[in-house]
């Protein structure tokens, strides 16, 4: 038994090739089966005729990264269908970063600098500097 199908959903599987209409399968966290018809039972089953699947988008130039130290869970976009944020665009990233600079963005995103104690791989990284 699925976790979650999803049915007569038009399917963009990123390949390029034309959308097609069908099924997919979850179990987890993990798209198990897709395709035009996918059997089996599930615990939640969404009827998604006239609704589209695609893959999670790429957010390639978001300057984003301040933005996911406030708010890490991101729902804005994932939303949207982001689900993968490319940082350090125009060279400002949010790490690493230290002495008059880290001061500077301390001003500038006071709630980041607070909330990068619970980020602990770029907490070490602003620790370091
Ligand atoms: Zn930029």
């Amino acid at each position: 038994m699925y976790d979650l199908l999803i049915r007569e959903a038009v399917i963009y599987d990123g390949s390029g090739r034309d959308p097609f209409t069908g099924d997919l399968a979850v179990q987890g966290d993990t798209i198990v089966a897709v395709g035009p018809s996918v059997e089996g039972d599930a615990r939640r089953v969404i009827d998604a005729r006239g609704l589209a699947i695609a893959p999670g988008f790429i957010d390639i130039h978001g300057h984003s990264d301040y933005y996911l130290l406030i708010n890490p869970t991101a729902e804005a976009k994932v939303r949207q269908g982001v689900t993968t944020d490319v940082g350090g665009n125009c060279g400002y990233a949010a790490a690493p970063i230290g002495g008059p600079e880290l001061e500077e963005r301390r001003k500038l995103y006071p709630g980041a600098i607070r909330a990068r104690s619970s980020l602990q791989p770029v907490g070490r990284v602003f620790a370091s500097c």
